[in-house]
């Protein structure tokens, strides 16, 4: 049913401000967007919502998570806490290993119903769009088990889940030549077959894969159709950041360690530059320079990266704001890396952006500053989430 909502205090589309608005919502997608006494009158005569002089953003986009995983890695958390390093805790068998083990184990439903939980407090902290990873599966059956887990929770859920598979990191009872024959020859065309994933992406780094196994299986994905991203130059530089971008990639995520060079090739290809603040932040690493790359033309986004290691961060508000207190961006940059160039990180030009004809995805502040979510740490003064102009509830 078509909607006008009105008396909306302010609301960034993120691109521009406009106070004092009315939203006209047709068939889940922005009909019209502007100043409210400027309403044309084809709408004046919608159904009208008052939003009780309350902000509005867009629908934040995460557009990198692991959200899929059993088991824990609290104890890991604590001998980090000591000083203990990623390097040092992945090189005695621990870190990423854990979650693996705990994640074959578990069955397709314990994993559904682990990701719904925290799907949901990303609902409630206004994520109205995920990217989910496979990537602790490892062997090709429980990898597919993940990327169903996945399938399963965007049949379910309102929310908006986009699948990938990422090659993460070579298991130990596997040679790296067969393991990535068996990545690149059996995998990908199976998830490719069945339509478990949209993108293929590879952990490009000390301790999982090199540039050219990256290459490799980003040929291989290319030639089946589907996209590619990287996690890049987190804990060492690769050049993987460079390489996605000539390869005509969506996104190289992480960038501690990155460099002009990497920028300038981020830049002219148009592939996004994405922070992780949380993985940055808990491993103790140089925080990416935003500002710079910001500058350098890149379009900047920021996720989660929400994992159980490296990263248990379940909101983007606080992502973005480390974004803004570590990486020097504005709020308003913020913002848009935190929607509008995350949603792009994912091929999708009608999310994280309230224009005309993009998926009316919004939230309602509590509040008349849109600004509050950002301006409050740890304290998130959201009154409503909208997902293709319908009210969600964070408890369904
Ligand atoms: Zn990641």
């Amino acid at each position: 049913m078509p909607l006008v909502f009105t008396n909306i205090s302010e609301v960034y589309t993120p691109m521009q401000r406009i106070t004092g608005a009315a939203l006209a919502v047709k068939d889940s997608r922005v009909a019209w967007l502007g100043s409210g006494p400027n309403l044309p009158d084809l709408y004046r005569s919608w159904p009208q919502q008052d939003i009780g002089n309350r902000a509005v953003l867009p629908g934040l986009v995460d557009s990198h998570t692991h959200l899929v995983w059993a088991g824990s890695r609290v104890d890991e958390y604590r001998r980090r806490a000591k000083g203990s390093s990623y390097e040092e805790i992945l090189s005695s068998g621990g870190g990423i290993y854990n979650t693996v083990t705990a994640t074959q184990k578990a069955s397709e439903d314990e994993l559904y119903e682990l990701a719904r939980e925290r799907a949901k407090i990303f609902l409630r902290g206004g994520v109205t769009t995920l990217e989910l990873k496979s990537g602790y599966g490892l062997e090709a059956e429980h990898e597919l088990k993940m990327l169903k887990v996945i399938r399963r929770l965007k049949e379910t859920l309102p929310q908006r889940f986009v699948p990938t598979l990422l090659a993460h990191v070579i298991p130990h009872n596997w040679s790296r030549q067969s393991y990535l024959e068996m990545f690149s020859t059996e995998l990908i065309p199976e998830v490719k077959r069945l339509g478990l994933a949209e993108a293929v992406d590879v952990f490009c780094d000390q301790g999982a894969f090199s540039l050219a196994e990256t290459k490799r299986i980003f040929e291989t994905a290319l030639e089946h159709g589907l996209k590619i991203k990287v996690h890049a130059e987190q804990l060492k530089h690769s050049g993987a950041s460079k390489l996605v971008a000539e390869m005509g990639g969506l996104s190289a995520d992480h960038l501690e360690q990155s460099t002009l060079d990497d920028w300038q090739a981020l830049a002219k290809s148009g592939t996004v530059g994405t922070a992780l603040p949380g993985a940055t932040v808990i491993l103790k690493k140089p925080f990416p320079k935003l500002r710079a790359m910001w500058d350098a033309g890149v379009k900047v986004a920021v996720a989660t990266d929400h994992n159980p290691g490296s990263s248990p961060l379940y909101s983007m508000f606080l992502a973005m704001q480390l974004a803004i207190a570590l990486g020097g961006l504005s709020a308003e940059e913020a913002l848009i890396a935190g929607s509008k160039h995350s949603a792009e990180a994912l091929a999708k030009s009608d999310l994280g952006t309230l224009k005309p004809g993009a998926k009316a995805d919004f939230i309602v502040i509590e509040g008349t500053d849109a600004m509050l979510p950002l301006y409050g740490w740890g304290y998130q003064p959201i009154h409503a989430v909208y997902i293709g102009g319908n009210k969600i509830s964070a408890s369904t």
